[in-house]
C-alpha cells in the first residue's frame, strides 16, 4: 500500500475479515488509488455499503461512511447525494447485493442518471451467506443452491446498467488492477450516473465449487478470459462465448439528475410556486 494511501485506511479497524487469497482487497486497493488520483477533498467524499463481503470495505476506511442494509446501498446513497450535491458518493456493493435485491434502485438510479459511482465487486456468488448463486453466476456454475449446475442466465451488468441509462460504464478484473484505478477515476469524474464492474475472486465460494480454489488460478483465470474492447470488436460471438469483455464500454454524458432537480426548484421560484404555496 502507498503512504498517500495510509490516511484513507482506518488502521484501528485492521485486519480485515476476508479470506486469505480474496480480492476483495485489490479491488479496494484500485478505489484508494482512483481517490487519491482525482485529488477531492477527502471531507467531502462519501462511501456508501450494502451487505457482503465487499461491503465490508466502508469499515476499514477513513472517510465518512454509512454500512446500510442488505440491497439498499444505492438508496441510501440517492439520499445523500439528493440533501447534499456538492458530495462525491460512491457506492461499494456486490453481485448479489447490487443485482438480486438492490436491483431495483440500481436501474433507477441509472436512469435517473443521478451523480453517483458505483463499484460493483463481481465474484459471481453470495460469499458471505455460504455461496448462493447470484444473477451474475454463470450457467452451469456451481454453488450451495445449484449443486448440479446453474440452470439460470446471468445478468451483463454492464448491459443492464446501459439499457437502464447509466452514463458512463467500464469492466476490469483484479488482475487488471491498474486498468480499474483509471477507469475509476473516470467514472469519479463522470457528472452523472457511473458503473464499474470489478471482476473478482471468491476462492473460498465460487472457486472452490467451480475448480478452481487456488487464488493465483483465479487470477489466472482472470488474465488469460480477458480482452480488451479493441480485440473483442475483430472476434466472432463464438469466441467472445467465455470471455470477459473488459476496458471503458461506454461514455455518453447526459444531463444529471440534481443539477436538472437544482434548475427545477428554481423555475418554481421564479414562477412565484413552489412547495406549500
Ligand atoms: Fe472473499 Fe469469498 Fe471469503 Fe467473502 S467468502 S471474504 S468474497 S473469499
Ligand atoms: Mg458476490
Amino acid at each position: 500500500m502507498l503512504a498517500e494511501l495510509e490516511p484513507f485506511l482506518r488502521s484501528s479497524k485492521l485486519p480485515h475479515l476476508w479470506c486469505p487469497g480474496c480480492g476483495n482487497g485489490i479491488v479496494l486497493g484500485s478505489l484508494l488509488r482512483a481517490i487519491n488520483r482525482v485529488e477531492r477533498d477527502p471531507n467531502q467524499i462519501v462511501i456508501v455499503s450494502g451487505i457482503g463481503c465487499s461491503s465490508r470495505a466502508t469499515a476499514y476506511l477513513n472517510f465518512d461512511t454509512l454500512h446500510t442494509t442488505h440491497g439498499r446501498a444505492i438508496a441510501f446513497a440517492t439520499g445523500i447525494k439528493l440533501a447534499n450535491p456538492n458530495l462525491t458518493v460512491i457506492v461499494i456493493t456486490g453481485d448479489g447485493d447490487c443485482t438480486a435485491i438492490g436491483g431495483n434502485h440500481l436501474i433507477h438510479a441509472a436512469r435517473r442518471n443521478l451523480d453517483l459511482t458505483v463499484l460493483v465487486f463481481n465474484n459471481n456468488i453470495y460469499g458471505m451467506t455460504g455461496g448462493q448463486y447470484s444473477p451474475t453466476t454463470p450457467t452451469e456454475g456451481r454453488a450451495t443452491t445449484a449443486p448440479y449446475g446453474n440452470i439460470e442466465r446471468p445478468f451483463d451488468l454492464i448491459e443492464l446498467a446501459k439499457a437502464a441509462g447509466a452514463t458512463y460504464l467500464g469492466r476490469a478484473t483484479a488482475y487488471h488492477n491498474k486498468l480499474l484505478t483509471r477507469l475509476l477515476v473516470n467514472a469519479i469524474i463522470n457528472k452523472g450516473f457511473s458503473l464499474v464492474e470489478a471482476i473478482t475472486h471468491c476462492p473460498v465460494g465460487f472457486g472452490k465449487r467451480n475448480g478452481i480454489a487456488v487464488p493465483a488460478d483465479m487470477l489466472k483465470w482472470q488474465r488469460d478470459h480477458a480482452v480488451t474492447v479493441q480485440a473483442a470488436a475483430q472476434m466472432t460471438q463464438e469466441e467472445l462465448a467465455d470471455k470477459v469483455i473488459i476496458g471503458e464500454l461506454y461514455s455518453n454524458p447526459e444531463p444529471e439528475y440534481t443539477e436538472q432537480y437544482s434548475q427545477l426548484v428554481a423555475r418554481a421560484q421564479n414562477l412565484g410556486g413552489g412547495m406549500g404555496s
